[in-house]
């Protein structure tokens, strides 16, 4: 369906290859993963079958280079992928995280040994990857964060909780953000990969957050209690935890952006689309003036959001973005995309607030957007800074 006011509009990025990795993508979430939406939701957590499968098609891992089972392609081609799932209205499948944030840890900061061990795994969809720094105490302050793993030996014995964690049902591989000194503030984190089973000793799933919106993805709280890590999983240096999550954290926003520009485009066509077919007063709704009002309006911030967001990607890609730039990506998207579509929520009428169209799931959906990743108001902090 071409998005009303994008039409022509091409990204300057865009390669015929990225077509055809849309239409791919396009088509695995229409057709294999879509049809049993009703269910993802009820049981609140997605496939694992629909991961392997994600694998076998070589959708996951884009960025990750070949000779780890990878795409070798660039953040392009994640955005790409990010793109047409929330475009489809595919929210089961934790692949912003999986694929858009933890292959992007392993493949910095992992040894030779680290991306061989691990990186085919999440690019076959045999691993589940997951990221878990907010704890139940706070997760805006991470320099605060207190799960503690002290040496001993050969390992770290890892004690403390997180919350909050996408993917926390399923994952088998979790990067998780410590604290290796338990008397320093951001110097004293350090990220461990875990393996993770449900019979790993010292380690256990808590309860699937009930959540208002995203109900097919798993969101976890995870415990561990003298959990055993290997010393070799240490991602980079001790003490190295808190730079590399501020270097990643850009990433983690641009892909929360690219969900959110995705959003918009959708929440526009279906409303411009019932706008059309639904009357009122004896008109179709887009031939009343504020109906054709707000979907102008609702059109020019979707084309405005989509162009920043290109700009950002292209900088990302060239290795340029930074952190005021990804967080006012972060910040401006995403408030779009909850003013957007409410918006179009609004032109649903009675309808609109039924779960049988899609648009109230995606109001629903929205929301925390403005949450996670970094809060909206942490992202004005951090814009504030530069100014
Ligand atoms: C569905 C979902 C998925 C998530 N996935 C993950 C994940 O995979 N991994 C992970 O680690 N975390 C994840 N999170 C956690 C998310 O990143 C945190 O919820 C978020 O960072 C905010 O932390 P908090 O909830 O502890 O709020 P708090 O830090 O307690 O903040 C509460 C409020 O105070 C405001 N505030 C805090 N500090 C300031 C300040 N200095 N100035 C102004 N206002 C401030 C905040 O903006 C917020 O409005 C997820 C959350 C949700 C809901």
């Amino acid at each position: 369906m071409p998005t009303p006011g994008l039409d022509g509009y091409a990204p300057p990025w865009l390669k015929p290859e990225h077509d055809d990795l849309a239409e791919l993508a396009r088509d695995f979430f229409a057709k294999e993963v879509l049809p049993h939406a009703g269910r993802l939701d009820r049981q609140g957590h997605p496939d694992r079958e629909h991961y392997l499968r994600a694998g076998e098609l070589g959708l996951l891992g884009l960025s990750v280079p070949e000779q780890y089972g990878g795409g070798g392609g660039d953040f392009t081609h994640e955005a790409v992928l990010i793109h047409e799932q929330t475009r489809c209205g595919e929210g089961s499948l934790g692949l912003a995280v999986h694929s858009g944030i933890v292959t992007g840890y392993l493949a910095r900061y992992g040894t030779e040994e680290q991306k061989r061990r691990w990186l085919p795994g999440l690019c076959r969809g045999e691993l589940v990857g997951a990221i878990a720094m907010t704890e139940p105490g706070g997760g805006s302050d991470l320099q605060a964060i207190r799960t503690r793993a002290v040496l001993d030996g050969e390992d770290y014995v890892v004690t403390g909780s997180k919350t909050f964690i996408t993917n926390g049902g399923l994952a088998d591989l979790l990067i998780l953000a410590v604290k290796t000194d338990t008397g320093q503030g951001a110097a004293g984190i350090s990220l461990l990969v875990c393996e993770l089973s449900d019979d790993t000793p010292g380690f256990q799933r808590g309860r699937l957050i009930e959540k208002i919106g995203l109900h097919a993805n798993d969101t976890a709280e995870l415990f561990f209690d003298e959990m055993r890590v290997p010393a070799g999983n240490l991602l980079g240096s001790e003490g190295g935890g808190f730079f590399q999550m501020m270097e990643q954290l850009p990433q983690e926003r641009l892909v929360i952006g690219v969900g959110a520009v995705a959003a918009m485009q959708r929440a526009v066509e279906l409303a411009v689309a019932y706008a059309k077919e639904r009357t009122a007063f004896g008109k179709p709704l887009i031939g009343h003036q504020n109906t054709r009002m707000v979907l102008a309006d609702c059109a020019t911030r979707t084309r405005a959001s989509r162009i920043f967001l290109d700009d950002c990607i292209g900088r990302h890609t060239r290795g340029e973005l930074d952190v005021a730039t990804a967080a006012m990506a972060k910040l401006w998207l995403t408030e779009g995309q909850c003013e957007v579509v409410d918006k179009c929520l609004q032109i649903f009428g009675g309808y609109g607030y039924t779960t049988e169209y899609p648009i109230a799931r995606m109001y629903a959906d929205a929301r925390v957007q403005k949450i996670y990743g970094g809060t909206n108001e942490i992202m004005k902090e951090l814009i504030a800074r530069v100014l």
